[in-house]
């Protein structure tokens, strides 16, 4: 189905519910320059967001409002909530859903597309970089299939809390300028008490946006739409004979990082579908994911992952399947000028042969600084290795073993009880940590300065799912935000030891973390 004749066939359906923005508001609300409706026609559906009937505030994000360049105040006084919830279209939007498919589960949807979500239009931020302003929960669109187009409470401070968890622990991800209660309620397994979330993004183009195009031959809008990326996020790139490769590379080495960063934390995204993962190397779609409490490679929590195709360790490999599906709808852009298409083959073959490498690298440098570890050694992959493998056969907690670590680098007190407590076998640790030390030693005697460069890296605080959902139930359930606001304070300043969030560090008691199942946030 074309976008055009999908428009029109839904949009009398649809033109009901579908409640076009009224009366214009200050144009200082936000400066808008929309790239993609002007420049990539026939990629979207220019559509309304829904109107709702109680919009209220949950949170703004005032940091984010300031590097975005806007005025925080005017975005949380009455005119800017009703913006912030879908109410009102603000000036100089272009409101539109991005059509896009995806590889779900391994299998291929051609037509997913922004069932919920709208984009606004694009800023520019305090640093030049052009960021999206998208709303998600704002009704309908024809891309919504079965859905409701809206998102409920629970799980849209979810991803305003782990996406400024990610922000702050460093790693690249999608952040939530606002989330707004609508007054309404969402049909789910139960009445849900609605929400909006306003999300920010380096941009929302997808591997699977690229695969929308091409699954219907449709190359020259793959080629649009690569040229467009390659504008927005390499430039440097716009004027090489072979763009369209090192935009495959680009992304793959953005992924790697990205990835490594994940697993150095304990990150399981859940839902790795090609639909969710950005050219712009962001993490994006907070639904079932969660962060590993005991260390467990094969963990696994959303509930819909029943073959596990998403768990933890599988997070690369999946990032390298993925790209190899990007790097399947490149391929008649390649195959010009004399490179045959067994050529393109091969070229694009190298770069995803290239990805388990450059992740490898990341991975391993980021493990590096979280021994305290300055310079490369051969040894030390071994010596990380062990240290996991241990972490496993004991069960310990992921987090708080990196963190004591940092602890007993401390050579002031040898503090190294805090660690060797995590373990029940202590001489399996002792052993460990003779290793460590002697490795660790061997680079210089400062082990101050090694303790607090391990503190930079291995934080205190994540965002542990109990509390995540003890936070979420009071905010949903009880319209008690203090939880969730504590819990974000926590969460947000993840290197540092402070008085009085000595629980946001505890680890899940261990029968609730057995038992723990994600769902995808609709
Ligand atoms: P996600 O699992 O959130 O990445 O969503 C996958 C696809 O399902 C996307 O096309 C979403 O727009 C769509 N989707 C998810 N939830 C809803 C909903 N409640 N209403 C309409 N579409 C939805
Ligand atoms: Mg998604």
């Amino acid at each position: 189905m074309t976008l055009r004749r999908a428009q029109r066939r839904r949009s009398g359906k649809l033109g009901a519910l579908a409640t076009p923005g009224s009366s214009a508001l200050p144009a200082s609300l936000f400066t808008f320059d929309n790239s993609y409706a002007r420049e990539l026609p026939g990629f979207y559906v220019a559509w309304q967001p829904a109107a709702v009937p109680a919009p209220r505030l949950l949170r703004l994000n005032a940091a984010l409002a300031e590097e975005l360049g806007l005025d925080a105040q005017a975005l949380a006084a009455p005119d800017g909530v009703q913006v912030l919830a879908g109410n009102r279209v603000p000036e100089g939007a272009s409101p539109l859903a991005q059509a896009y498919a995806g590889h779900q589960f391994g299998g291929f949807s051609p037509q997913l597309g922004d069932g919920r979500a709208l984009l606004l239009g694009e800023v520019m931020d305090r640093h030049g970089r052009r960021r999206d302003i998208a709303l998600k929960g704002s009704g309908r669109t024809p891309f919504s299939r079965g859905g409701d187009g809206k998102a409920a409470v629970g799980p849209v401070l979810r991803e305003y809390l782990i996406g400024e968890a990610m922000q702050a622990l460093g790693i690249p991800t999608t952040r939530a300028l606002a989330a707004v209660a609508t007054g309404e309620a969402v049909q789910r397994e139960r009445a849900l008490p609605g929400a909006v979330l306003t999300r920010v993004a380096a941009s929302h183009v997808r591997v699977g946006t690229f695969q929308f195009f091409a699954a219907r031959g449709q190359h020259d809008d793959v080629r649009r739409l690569a040229d467009y990326v390659i504008a927005r996020h390499d430039p440097d790139l716009a004027a090489a004979p072979d763009r369209y490769l090192g935009l495959l590379r680009r992304v793959a080495q953005r992924q790697a990082a990205l990835i490594a960063q994940w697993m150095n934390v304990g990150f399981i995204h859940g839902v790795m579908n090609t639909d969710n993962m950005t050219i712009s190397g962001e993490t994006i779609d907070y639904g079932p994911c969660a962060y590993m409490e005991s260390y467990d490679p094969e963990a696994v929590f959303s509930s819909i992952d029943h073959g596990g195709r998403y768990a933890y360790r599988n997070q690369p490999l999946i990032a390298r399947w993925n790209l190899a599906r990007l790097a399947e709808t490149l391929l008649p852009l390649l195959a010009v000028d004399g490179v045959t298409p067994d050529d393109a083959v091969a070229q694009v073959t190298e770069v995803i042969d290239a990805f388990p490498a450059w992740y490898d690298a990341h991975w391993r440098a980021g493990q590096r600084a979280k021994l305290g570890l300055q310079t490369a050694q051969p040894e030390d992959a071994a010596l990380a290795d062990d240290w996991l493998a241990l972490l496993h056969a004991q069960q310990v907690d992921f987090t708080l073993a990196w963190r004591h670590l940092a602890d007993a680098a401390d050579a002031g007190e040898r503090r190294a009880e805090p660690l060797r407590d995590l373990f029940v076998d202590r001489a399996a640790a002792d052993a460990w940590l003779q290793r460590w030390r002697a490795r660790s030693d061997a680079e210089g005697a400062d082990t101050s300065a090694r303790a607090a460069a391990m503190r930079a890296v291995n934080p205190i605080v994540i965002p542990r799912n109990h509390l995540v959902e003890e936070a979420l139930a009071a905010a949903a359930d009880h319209d008690d935000l203090a939880p969730f606001e504590r819990l974000l304070d926590a969460v947000t300043q993840p290197f540092t030891e402070r008085a009085g969030f000595e629980r946001y560090a505890e680890p899940a008691p261990r029968e609730l973390t057995a038992g723990y199942r994600t769902f995808c946030g609709t």
